[in-house]
């Protein structure tokens, strides 16, 4: 596949097509400024981005929807051209309460459709207003749920999932993988103790063969493989600097040398919900 700047689609069975590189837009609420996220994705629009990945969970997601506005009544895109990606919450469950949620986040983004609607995680909580619903020993109330899971798989060159892509590729199945850079390293909700990826020697040394950085190989190491990436960045420079890949490709040789690098170990983990009956990680998929 030719990958460029303009064109990097993959084709989807409906018809419809998925960028293969996302702008994310989590970022703890805490400590990301306001008009951040809107800034933001105003930039990555301006650089060539038509992916965007956000969530009602990140509580930014009017932001979101305020920069694609903005943009399309500047006229320098269409609704149609931007694949954004919105997801159900684990309070929102059942049945019954799938659509009015996707019609509030659509409220909240002012937009009349999102391109993809997925379950962020296959862990139902008791629904209500709690988005953390606990009870009064501040325990986790989960909710029984009965699901065909389909969600996002975090993929990244310690974490590469060969046995899962092969699987998908059988069955004409494309992977988003979150956390394509290794995450903020959080320590509040990540696992730290699997080494920063973007301080990788092979990948440092690779990368100053063409020029590049150790995240720009990353990411070229997964839209290579066909997995569609979605790094976040709310730095202008570095969104930009996690767009430039598409001016390099990496030789079958490099590519096996990244792929020996998987650890098997995952940075996301949520090991607070590692009780939850349909916690996903315990599986091998
Ligand atoms: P990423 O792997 O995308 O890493 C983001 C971190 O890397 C930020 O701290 C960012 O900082 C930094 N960064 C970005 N670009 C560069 C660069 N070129 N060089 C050095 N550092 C860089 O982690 P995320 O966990 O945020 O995953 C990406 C997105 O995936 C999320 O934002 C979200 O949209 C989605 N996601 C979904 C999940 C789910 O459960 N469904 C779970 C996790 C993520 P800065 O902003 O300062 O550049």
């Amino acid at each position: 596949m030719n990958l460029t700047a303009e064109s990097h689609r993959v084709p989807l069975s409906d018809g419809n097509s998925i960028p293969l590189l996302g702008l994310g837009t989590y970022a703890d609420p805490q400590k990301t400024p306001k008009g951040s996220c809107l800034e933001s994705v105003k930039i990555a629009i301006d650089t060539g981005y038509r992916h965007i990945d956000g969530a009602f969970v990140y509580y930014n997601e009017h932001e979101v929807g305020q920069a694609i506005r903005e943009k399309i009544a500047e006229g320098r895109i269409k609704r149609e051209d931007i694949f954004y990606c919105g997801k159900l919450w684990n309070t929102c469950h059942p049945p019954e309460l799938v659509r009015p949620t996707l019609e509030k986040t659509l409220k909240i983004l002012q937009l009349d459709y999102v391109d993809l609607y997925i379950i962020e995680l296959p862990m139902a909580f008791k629904p209500g207003d709690a988005i953390y619903p606990k009870d009064e020993n501040g325990k986790f109330i989960y909710h029984e749920t009965d699901l065909c899971a389909t969600w996002e798989v975090e993929c990244h060159p310690y974490f590469t999932q060969s046995k899962l892509l092969e699987f998908c590729r059988q069955h004409d199945i494309v992977i988003v993988g979150y956390s394509p850079l290794g995450t903020s390293r959080d320590e509040t909700w990540v696992n730290v103790s699997s080494p920063p990826l973007l301080k990788d020697p092979v990948l440092n040394a690779i990368g100053k063969k063409y020029n590049k950085t150790a995240a720009q190989v990353a990411l070229r190491f997964s839209i290579q493989r066909g997995v569609v990436v979605i790094p976040k960045s709310f730095n202008p420079q570095r969104i930009r600097e996690n767009f430039q890949i598409f001016d390099f490709s990496l030789t079958e040789k490099e590519m096996k040398e990244i792929e020996a690098l998987n650890k098997n170990v995952r940075y996301v983990e949520l090991l607070m919900w590692r009780d939850h009956p349909e916690y996903p990680f315990s599986d091998e998929y």
